[in-house]
């Protein structure tokens, strides 16, 4: 692996340091509010936000930018692609332009998705260093996207911002350097933290009428889950199977009602009376939705995250996690095998409260990770302007 020394090229006189951001999904935007807040005040850093475009529909992209305050973006490539390696190389044809106009000090992305992988890969190609927030998540499985881009990007980062010491521990297994790792918290925390008021407000209208007392919330979208027949024949089973025990809320992510519909499962679920099919949420709505949730069944990342921090039961559809501290700590359960009388003595136990409670919270998961990547971040690249 090359080592570059990390700041060399950010050596600007008595000018403010341009950091750029590249995001382009729903979660890069839960985190990189937490961020763009923390940058916002220090006069010394010029912090700018690039959008890739990734997601663009109103209720996963807009409606966040809005509800948490995130500054609108320098720059919005627009760039919609059908396959993966399209979108990857449009993504960093459209970035080296970015930054050919914009000349960042430093590249920061954040979490494991196309646009992160994208940003970091555009960077160190034109030798501008690169941070990325949520650095050395590693699930094993190498069939997921997301795993191909953490591992990708943590490979070229000159900083690399951890969540939880698993994470530390993976990167020096891996052969990155100390000094290029810092423990800094959850910055997806950090935003559940600062709106804890308005998620407590937040007024949710559901189509199907009154939040039932008692609900399992259910969102599912990873490939493994949705893309093909067999993960979508066993979700659709699992779901009307735990429908069978409680009302499910079941937000769909555009790509899962994209399948049902392709595979003609979607007028199945519509049709059973325990099961609500919904928009994707708000993220207001939807977390004040989570915090009140019986049992939250999923295959998110982010998610297993924010039900450990709030002490909600968490059913994870996967056979692995890269967040282990959520099982370990946490209330995450992994549930690897799709048994539909499993997931239902899983919901009765979440349901008669018989589910283990979270110890405190991991470390650092207190609401100010953003602010410790800023000081970071100031101490590493000021001394070398
Ligand atoms: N989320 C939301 N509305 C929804 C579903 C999820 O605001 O309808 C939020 C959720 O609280 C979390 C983030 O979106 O903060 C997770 O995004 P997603 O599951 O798409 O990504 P992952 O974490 O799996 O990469």
């Amino acid at each position: 692996m090359e080592h570059r020394s990390p700041g060399l090229k950010t050596a600007r006189i008595n000018n403010r340091i341009k950091i750029l951001s590249v995001v382009g999904a729903r979660p890069n935007f839960i985190k990189i509010a937490a961020l763009a807040r923390a940058f916002g005040p220090i006069t010394d850093i010029d912090f700018r936000i690039v959008h890739t475009g990734q997601h663009f529909n109103f209720l996963l992209d807009e409606i966040f930018f809005r509800q948490l305050d995130i500054p609108q973006p320098c720059c919005h490539l627009g760039i919609r692609a059908d396959s993966p390696n399209r979108q990857l190389a449009l993504m960093l044809q459209g970035l080296e332009q970015t930054f050919l106009s914009e000349t960042p000090d430093l590249v920061l992305v954040v979490g494991d998705t196309t646009s992160t992988l994208a940003g970091a890969l555009a960077a160190v190609k034109m030798n501008i260093p690169v941070a990325h927030v949520e650095a050395g998540l590693r699930s094993g499985d190498r069939n997921m996207p997301e795993e191909i881009n953490r591992i990708l990007t943590d490979n070229v980062a000159d900083f690399l911002f951890v969540t939880e010491q698993a994470g530390v521990d993976h990167l020096f297994r891996e052969g990155v350097s100390e000094e290029k790792v810092f423990l800094v918290g959850n910055c997806m925390i950090d935003t559940l933290v600062r709106f804890r008021d308005k998620i407590r407000d937040a007024q949710v209208r559901l189509p199907f009428g009154p939040i039932p007392e008692k609900y399992v919330l259910a969102t599912f979208h990873r490939p493994s889950n949705v893309d093909t027949p067999a993960g979508l024949n066993a979700m659709t089973h699992l779901l009307e199977s735990i429908s069978r025990e409680a009302p499910v809320i079941f937000p769909l992510h555009p790509r899962t009602r994209a399948q049902l519909e392709k595979h003609g499962l979607k007028q199945h679920l519509d049709a059973l009376p325990n099961l609500h099919l919904t928009e994707p949420l708000g993220y207001f709505e939807f977390t004040r939705l989570m915090a009140q949730a019986a049992l939250v069944f999923t295959d998110s990342g982010g998610i297993q995250e924010e039900t450990t921090f709030l002490g909600v039961p968490c059913l994870t559809l996967r056979s692995t996690t890269e967040r282990p501290v959520t099982i370990v700590q946490g209330t995450n359960e992994l549930f690897p095998e799709p048994d539909p009388a499993l997931a239902r003595s899983k919901v009765r136990q979440a349901m008669t409260g018989q589910w283990k409670t979270a110890l405190s919270p991991p470390p650092l998961w207190d609401g100010q990770a953003g602010r410790r990547i800023v000081d970071i971040l100031i101490k590493k690249l000021t001394p070398i302007r």
